[in-house]
């Protein structure tokens, strides 16, 4: 099994660091899949420096050529969805129907933003010299470095690396450690469908090791994080002091309120599908169900009796819930659910390993009722299959609580009321809303990012401008000799 992991300047290359990239299957981690060493920062220094290197070249060719090439990569992308979902499900644990959706998603990303070469326009404006004609150009960053986290292995890396090819930017990209072979992949297809050698560069490290080597190097143009808010506020800072283009898209603690008149089936199925799809670990993921006191009993009852239905197992089983991705995030759930027993919440359902899944990184959906909007339990991120029920006596205290939290991404009401619905998405905090709908899932064409600490707001993801992050505007004045 290949130990080369790093791609730089078109070479696949060992890495030169003292860490160890350890990869598991968390359905059963005993054995690791793959072990290799990680990038160091003189290698970090090195991917750099061919991205700008073939800056020039790629940045000037014309869009039909690059596009041309993304839709290759789709094309490949789909040609090899198979291999590219069971490659995420042993090293990331989702259940496998969940990662054929992925890659399916992903070659649609590509396919979409490869129109974003020829439609990434500037605008003609009038002027106010007759003689004068006044337009904008976009042009391309230059070297922007992408970093993602490891629950959409393919999903986040393809949502940036398709507008910054297609906009003509070359690339660093360093995925999460713990699932480097989907990355591996995924470099390997850009590779072999046309994208230059050093257009696209693959750094796999510890963060700790190359992450500030790679942010704040005097050669990257532009950084797209995705990731934790710890990580992402600490990048926020480091690259500021810089004045290049940040994007930063971070945690979720997200809110699903329940009014008295909603339809409680489907609010069930909503809750269900974003508090425990993809194990819990979607930034997007349901971790607060906020629900009016009249209609709490039947709502919690049929969460309850959902959540008690769900089969679990490991990701090629096809599972409805599969493992935690790792050892940390494992022992990060069970902490939270004692955190909470302790806090004084009332324990539903779940909060255990299932009997006979000793082997993986498995627990239990699990419930928590009683829950104070100020517990931890129902404040701080748990990234796992962790519900707070939280009970209100009236929409505004239910509003109340779901902006009473420093994160912002995503939310939803469940109502009858448009009206209720109409003040909810003027009202709520939140940069994705849904009304009678999950907090996860988002369209490819609508924008995608939050709000306060889930977010530096500098610009959305996805959707229909999410070229401009990638490109600079000028405003030329061009006048008649
Ligand atoms: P993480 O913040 O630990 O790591 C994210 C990436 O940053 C990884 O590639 C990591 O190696 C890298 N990194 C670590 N230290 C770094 C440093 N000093 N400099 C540069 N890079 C560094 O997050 P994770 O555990 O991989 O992912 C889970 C988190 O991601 C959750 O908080 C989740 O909410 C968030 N997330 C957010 C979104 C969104 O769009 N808002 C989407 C998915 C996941």
């Amino acid at each position: 099994m290949t130990t080369n992991y790093q791609f730089i300047g078109g070479e696949w290359r060992e890495g030169q660091s003292d860490d160890e990239i350890v990869v598991r299957d968390p359905a059963d981690p005993a054995e690791p899949i793959g072990a290799f060493p990680g990038a160091s920062g003189g290698q970090t220094a090195d991917a750099i420096a061919a991205a700008k290197r073939a800056s020039t070249q790629w940045g000037q060719t014309t869009p039909d050529t690059r596009d041309a090439v993304l839709y290759d990569v789709a094309d490949r992308i789909e040609a090899e969805l198979e291999d590219l979902a069971e490659t995420i499900s042993r090293e990331e644990g989702k259940p496998i129907s969940s990662s054929r959706g992925e890659v399916a998603r992903t070659a649609e990303m590509f396919r979409y933003f490869a129109g974003y070469a020829r439609r990434s326009t500037g605008d003609t404006v009038p002027s106010n010299d007759p003689e004068t004609f006044t337009y904008t150009v976009r042009e391309p960053l230059g070297v922007v470095a992408l970093i993602t986290p490891w629950n959409f292995p393919i999903g986040t890396p393809g949502w940036k690396l398709a507008p910054a090819l297609a906009t003509g930017n070359t690339v660093v990209f360093k995925p999460s450690s713990e699932t480097p072979m989907i990355a591996r992949r995924l470099v390997e297809i850009l590779s072999a469908e046309g994208v230059p050698d050093g257009v696209v560069n693959l750094i796999v490290g510890a963060g700790s090791t190359v992450g500030d080597d790679l942010t704040t190097h005097e050669d990257v143009d532009g950084v797209s994080f995705t990731g934790s808010t710890e990580i992402g506020s600490h990048i926020g800072e480091t690259v500021a002091s810089r004045g290049i283009p940040i994007q930063t898209e971070m945690g979720g603690k997200n809110p699903l309120v329940v009014l008295p008149d909603a339809d409680v089936e489907s609010a069930a199925d909503a809750t269900i599908a974003g508090a425990f799809g993809g194990t819990g670990q979607a930034c997007t993921a349901t971790s607060r169900l906020i629900v009016h006191r009249d209609i709490s009993r039947r709502v919690v009852d049929a969460v309850v009796e959902r959540a008690e239905s769900l089969t679990i197992g490991p990701g090629m089983e096809d599972p409805d819930m599969g493992p935690a991705v790792s050892a940390d995030q494992d022992e990060t759930n069970f902490e939270y659910v004692d955190l909470a027993q302790k806090e004084g919440a009332t324990l539903r359902t779940g909060g255990d390993r299932p009997d006979g899944m000793e082997s993986g990184y498995y627990i239990e959906p699990t419930v928590f009722t009683d829950v104070d909007p100020e517990m931890r339990v129902a404040q701080e991120e748990i990234f796992g299959p962790v519900l707070s029920v939280i009970e209100v006596a009236d929409y505004d205290e239910a509003l109340e609580v779901a902006n009473d939290i420093d994160y912002g991404l995503s939310a939803s009401v469940f109502t009858a009321d448009m009206a209720k619905a109409r003040d909810f998405v003027r009202s709520v905090e939140a940069g994705v809303i849904k009304v009678n709908g999950t907090t996860t899932g988002s369209d490819i064409q609508m924008p995608f990012g939050g709000m306060k600490a889930s977010s530096s707001e500098t610009h959305k993801e996805l959707g229909q401008r999410a070229y401009k992050f990638y490109t600079h505007e000028k405003a030329v004045y061009r006048t008649d000799p």
